[in-house]
């Protein structure tokens, strides 16, 4: 049977002008592309699901799902930029092509808000004010990518954990609690619905995540599945808490190298 491949985008790539660079450019070409190749999308859900035992594998083998990372409004909506003017969004893309795709966000407020000074120059892009209607346009889904991203602009070390800047940390029950189960209850108090999937943060999975603590708590928590950068395909038999995303800007820089990708589905 076909393999499927989920597709990672980053909203904060916004700045450069050329394919390799800015994640809007490629997003547009790679839709195109995946158009013209005559490929599926569907949704990250539906790939979940279908290693959860949900679905059946015909109805994703395949095709193609998108993702999009740390949860910047210009996923769905337009940014007035200080310094460049109007941001056009991801959504554009998925409207015009007739895709869907799924927002990864962070949950805390307040570490957005220290993101958007540590990482976006103050700009006011980690809001979670267009969650609800990027899920009502019914072309982008909400889900989770934890509650801090456990990331090292944050102050202090998250419960039960001893270092930032990676999520590797995140290997007992109190911390998992920190970055997972709070985050799944935030979003939901947003959008009304609890998150099914999740992501982990600079794609580290740690063994306790993935081998006990999503199996045990999965089905409290609403998770169907978790995905991770490891940059290849995903079979019909991966682990659905380990799904493999192929990131825009490191699995691949050009177009040819995604049709290539494309072709590797078979
Ligand atoms: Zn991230």
């Amino acid at each position: 049977m076909k393999n499927a491949l989920v597709l990672c985008y980053h909203g904060y790539r916004f700045a450069g002008s050329t394919y390799a660079d800015n994640d809007f450019i490629a997003l547009e070409q790679d839709l195109a592309l995946i158009r013209r190749a005559g490929r599926r999308i569907v949704s990250a859900q539906a790939i979940a699901e279908a290693l959860a035992g949900l679905r059946a594998w015909d109805q994703v083998a395949g095709s193609i799902a998108l993702t999009f990372d740390d949860g910047t409004c210009v996923d769905y909506r337009a940014f007035q930029h200080t310094g460049l003017g109007t941001l056009r969004p991801f959504m554009d893309s998925l409207a015009r092509h007739d895709a869907r795709a799924t927002s990864f966000v962070i949950a805390s407020a307040d570490a957005r808000k220290t993101l958007e000074r540590a990482a976006l120059d103050g700009e006011a892009m980690l809001t979670h004010d267009w969650w609800s209607p990027a899920l009502a346009s019914g072309r982008i889904d909400i889900a989770n990518h934890s509650w801090d991203h456990n990331h090292a602009a944050m102050a202090g070390d998250a419960p039960g954990t001893h270092g930032r800047g990676s999520f590797f940390p995140i290997d007992n029950e109190e911390a998992a609690n920190w970055e997972i189960d709070q985050a799944q209850a935030m979003i939901a108090s947003v959008t009304g619905r609890l998150p099914p999937l999740f992501a982990y943060p600079y794609g580290h999975v740690p063994g306790y995540l993935a081998d006990s603590y999503l199996p045990r708590n999965g089905q409290r928590l609403g998770l169907i599945g978790a995905f991770t950068t490891a940059g290849c395909n995903v079979a019909p038999r991966a682990d659905r808490w380990r799904i493999p995303r192929a990131v825009c800007g490191d699995h691949w820089r050009t177009p040819g190298e995604l049709a290539a990708m494309l072709e590797a589905l078979g």
